[in-house]
């Protein structure tokens, strides 16, 4: 059967130029970066110029990117190590209620260690008001923390301007750019970041490597102590494969981010006028103009989510809810009831994500099936066979922003 996979928000295939400019260094260039022999230094000059490389993507320097194993280490040490290290100055965080679990779960940590988190609500778009995250900072605030680009429901928060905000209180931002790195236009000098998170399995890199950048001058405490890597402040024999691999997969995205955003974008709005024309009771999730050009998620009423995405698994069809259902919790997602979704349409939700080679065929295949698949839900649905009798209402229909 063949597959189509429109998940790409949560991890991107492999590139096969990543992997041949990985294949070396898994084997004859298998050197420690830190031994000084010709072997040791061809794996160091690997590292330093995939460094060179990912700090150009978002106009960073070289010295202020550090490699990590992902992008939860990276919010963690980037949020983690901040706090720690400028407890003196002030223990509020402010971030948003629709962060990436690493963030959140990051913050509630900080919260058991005394310090105190503003999570941020957002408006029906799904995007952070600049006036509430203005009115959130307090003089004790040190941190602020809000996502490039939502992993659920694709939105692209107003980086430039809450940075802006930040820094006019003397606040550090960072952001968590990883579904963003390599996808949007990123400069940390013009948007005014001072850390900011990435990895490399969402731009057709390898899993288990990111990046934090920190801006010069913020200070952080180290992740790991031991060896001199990562300039003393990560420890631990350099993921070399990794390290080229991400370098290679960012320099190939850059290369063609323009051209795949052009064609992402018409596959999305088609994506988007279809399931809106064709589908009932169907809403689409978070702001259509303030969007990542792969990001399609919508809620469907009367049907029940599991039942959506076996039917859809079943057709050959790769794709995830909004929720959390997946991670063997029940709970509707945090990002859909944030933006005031009740329960039971939080829980019919779906999340289709655009690669870079997604064809029109392919999505149009994927909502044929889903046509089918949500009117053999509703068939079944007890709730949907009320609403034909007109005893009760639809939600979606009657939904006001
Ligand atoms: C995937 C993702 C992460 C986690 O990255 P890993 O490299 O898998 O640890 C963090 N934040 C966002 C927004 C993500 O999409």
């Amino acid at each position: 059967m063949k597959q189509i996979y429109l998940d790409n928000a949560s991890t991107t295939a492999m590139r096969s130029e990543v992997l041949e400019a990985m294949l070396p260094y898994f084997s004859e260039e298998f050197g420690n970066p830190s031994s000084i022999y010709p072997l040791g230094q061809r794996a160091s000059d690997a590292v330093a110029e995939a460094r060179e490389v990912l700090a150009g993507c978002i106009g960073a320097k070289p010295r202020e990117v550090f490699f990590t194993s992902g992008g939860s280490e990276a919010d963690n040490w980037a949020i983690k190590g901040f706090a720690r290290a400028n407890a003196a100055k002030g223990r509020h965080i402010i971030t948003s209620a629709i962060e990436h679990h690493a963030v959140l779960h990051t913050c509630a940590a900080l919260e058991k260690e005394g310090f105190e988190v503003t999570y941020l609500p957002v408006d029906a778009d799904g995007l952070v008001r600049v006036e509430d995250f203005k009115a959130a900072i307090r003089p004790d605030t040190i941190l602020a923390s809000i996502m490039f680009a939502n992993n659920e429901i694709g939105t692209i928060q107003p980086i430039a301007e809450l940075a802006a905000a930040a820094h006019e209180e003397g606040v550090v931002f960072h952001t968590d750019a990883v579904q963003a790195f390599g996808h949007e236009y990123i400069n940390v000098d013009e948007m005014g970041i001072d850390m900011l998170s990435a990895s490399a399995h969402k731009l057709y890199g390898p899993k288990g490597v990111g990046l934090l950048y920190i801006r010069k001058g913020v200070k952080v405490q180290n992740l790991i102590d031991g060896g001199q890597q990562e300039r003393g402040k990560r420890a631990t024999t350099e993921n070399v494969p990794g390290i080229v691999g991400f370098a290679k997969a960012a320099e190939l995205a850059e290369g063609e981010r323009e051209s795949v955003h052009t064609s992402q974008l018409a596959i999305r709005d088609h994506a988007i006028e279809r399931i809106l024309a064709e589908i009932p009771h169907a809403k689409l999730n978070g702001s259509w103009e303030s969007r990542l050009a792969n990001n399609v998620n919508f809620s469907f009423e009367f049907i029940e989510g599991e039942g959506m995405l076996l039917q859809m698994a079943a057709r050959g069809i790769c794709v995830s809810s909004g929720s959390a259902c997946t991670s063997g919790s029940l709970d509707p997602s945090h990002v859909l009831l944030a933006i005031g979704l009740p329960h039971e349409i939080a829980h019919g939700s779906l999340r289709l994500t655009l690669g870079r080679d997604t064809t029109l065929e392919d999505v149009d295949f994927a909502i044929d099936s889903l046509k089918t698949t949500l009117a053999n839900l509703r068939m079944m649905s007890p709730l949907y066979e009320d609403f034909k009798q007109g005893k009760v209402q639809s939600i979606i229909d009657n939904w006001e922003k």
